[in-house]
């Protein structure tokens, strides 16, 4: 092939605002056979709305504060959706001791003379806390103090505005599968899956189980695999796949690094408009 159609194709896709770090990469799109995504923040615009506080102990009030005190520091979607609703009350900024994020996990540390832990009923339980039920559609977040079970945080994700049309797009390109990775529960996975029309969802899956759900797609695949994500719990899963994308623009500095191809936009519309970029410059090059 002719590096020159290469060159100029990273030049079309870059007026697109899709960054291609090399060639290679535009060759890649226009052999994917698999694309994988992940769930939160790029399937679901991340952006969590609040559906219920359930307490277990002590008020709404305690559970809230306690909540946005241990996840102020974390640029987890599920912190800022929290670090948002608890902005209004005006949360007291403090640094945190021990402060410690556990990917696919949640965020734990001593604020003041209170230790906070804030996560899923998996990782809750492990700690040896019994989380109440969850028995309803969307995202739990349990918080404790203190050694002590404070109760739930229900919150719930909405699906990006372009996601379904994007995966038909695929199907029209020739994509043989589209795959969803989450570390969230397997309920509400189902339940976005579904709506979604996505071929395969693995779900509850911690950062290094992502990993190994992408290499058994890699030995699967019958051409390409690309990945999607946000650069948030996913770095590894990124470098992985044959072509790793990250979407929302310059938002990570993680996910640009880790990433071959950079999509300015967060709508996964834009993968389609990289692909069609791609097919374009095979036409300059043969
Ligand atoms: P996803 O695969 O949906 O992008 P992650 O792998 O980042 O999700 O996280 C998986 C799960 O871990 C989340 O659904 C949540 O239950 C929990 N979690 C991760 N980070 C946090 C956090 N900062 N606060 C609360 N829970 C978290
Ligand atoms: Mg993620």
């Amino acid at each position: 092939s002719i590096p020159l159609g290469f060159f100029s194709g990273i030049g079309a896709a870059s007026k697109r605002g899709i960054l291609v770090k090399g060639g290679n990469h535009l060759e890649a799109l226009q052999q994917l056979d698999t694309v994988v995504f992940d769930k939160t923040g790029t399937l679901t615009e991340g952006v969590f709305e609040v559906v219920e506080l359930r307490p277990a102990s002590g008020s709404d009030e305690e559970l809230l504060q306690a909540a946005a005190t241990v996840e102020q520091h974390s640029n987890h979607p599920i912190a800022k959706s929290i670090q948002r609703l608890y902005a209004t009350r005006g949360v007291v900024r403090v640094a945190g001791q021990d402060y410690r994020e556990v990917a696919g996990s949640g965020v734990t540390g001593r604020f003041g003379t209170d230790q906070l832990e804030a996560g899923n009923a998996r990782w809750f339980k492990e700690l040896g806390f019994t989380p109440l039920d969850q028995t309803e559609d969307g995202t739990y977040v349990h918080v404790a103090k203190n050694g002590t079970y404070l109760g739930v945080i229900r919150i719930a994700d909405r699906i990006k505005s372009s996601t379904i049309d994007a995966l038909q797009d695929l199907k029209k390109l020739g994509v043989r599968r589209t795959v969803m990775l989450t570390g969230d529960r397997q309920e509400t996975a189902q339940r976005i899956g579904q709506q979604i029309g996505i071929d395969q969802i693995e779900a509850e899956l911690l950062p290094d189980q992502k990993v190994d759900q992408l290499e058994a797609i890699l030995r699967q695949a019958k051409g390409k695999v690309a990945f999607v994500g946000d650069g948030i719990n996913d770095a590894p899963v990124l470098t992985r796949a044959d072509v790793g994308i990250a979407m929302g623009g310059l938002g990570s500095d993680v996910a640009i690094e880790a990433a071959d191809v950079v999509l300015m936009t967060d709508e996964p519309k834009q993968l389609v408009e990289a692909i069609h970029v791609a097919r374009a410059t095979r036409k300059i090059v043969y």
